[in-house]
């Protein structure tokens, strides 16, 4: 019994330290350490491993670039049927029943911010095995990334950060990479923060200069549809730690250019160094 107290104690603190790092860390980038984001007329394509990510990265750019006309359309990878692996005592869903829950789930966020069921696309990979994916399995997607994006002469595509450290989301660089080498879209990349502020406290496995190329939206004017869309992942509060959401819900968005010359875009966006 006192060792469960402890143990609750511990975790409970350690969820608010966490929180406060990743919302200072955030804070810090978006007030200190970025340029202001310029809404451009480019279509726009986002990259969700998971079904939350999207809403929870970039819910207010997609709100903002719907009320502006502009095209958006949003592919997710996976399944989304891992998210309860860590959490038998919640065992509701079937694995089955988490995946059409999640998708129901994001058809409804995504509606919320103005996106129409045709420019939503789930590709079902196993969630969780995104890294692990290899030969026809990896192609497969590629091509099946490759083709959406054929669709579009220029695209402004958002992913997530190349360290954001979750297996899943850091596998998708070198897929999205393959995929637009095959498509031959003309592009600008974008990487949008969801795990690292929160799992490296003090830079661990990443460095201040991973969050370059700083570029901050405010998303006042579509926050109260952001915080709706995230309160349509119901299945998916339970899961996430205590505290999480919190930074989600703040009236700013940042995005991150990549470095070395990844882009093949237009050369808008000057990139500042802090
Ligand atoms: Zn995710």
């Amino acid at each position: 019994m006192a060792w469960n107290v402890l143990n609750n104690i511990r975790q409970s603190l350690g969820a608010k330290i966490r929180r406060l790092h990743a919302d200072s860390l955030c804070r810090w980038v978006a007030d200190v350490c970025s340029k202001p984001y310029a809404m451009s007329p480019h279509p726009v394509l986002v990259i969700a491993p998971h079904q939350d990510d999207e809403t929870l990265g970039c819910g207010g750019l997609i709100a903002m670039k719907r009320d502006l006309g502009v095209p958006v359309s949003v592919i997710f990878l996976t399944d989304g049927s891992n998210s309860h692996s860590d959490r038998p005592d919640l065992g509701a869903f079937t694995s089955d029943q988490l995946i059409n829950t999640r998708q129901h789930e994001a058809v409804r966020a995504l509606e919320i911010l103005g996106l129409p069921r045709s420019d939503i696309h789930f590709l079902n990979a196993p969630d969780g095995k995104l890294d692990e994916l290899t030969g026809l399995d990896k192609q497969t997607l590629v091509d099946r990334l490759a083709a959406i994006m054929s669709r579009h002469k220029t695209l402004e595509v958002y992913v997530p950060h190349r360290k954001d450290r979750h297996k899943d989301h850091e596998a998708v660089w070198d897929l999205v990479h393959d995929a637009l080498a095959q498509a031959d879209v003309e592009h600008e990349l974008y990487q949008y923060l969801i795990w690292m502020p929160w799992r490296s406290p003090i830079f661990w496995k990443c460095a201040p200069s991973d969050l370059r190329g700083a570029l901050c939206l405010e998303i006042n004017g579509v926050l109260d549809r952001k915080i709706r869309a995230i309160d349509a992942y119901r299945s998916q509060h339970s899961v996430l730690p205590p505290g999480f959401l919190g930074r989600f819900h703040e009236p700013y968005e940042v995005f991150f250019r990549p470095r070395n010359g990844t882009s093949n875009g237009h050369g808008r966006v000057d990139v500042q160094r802090c």
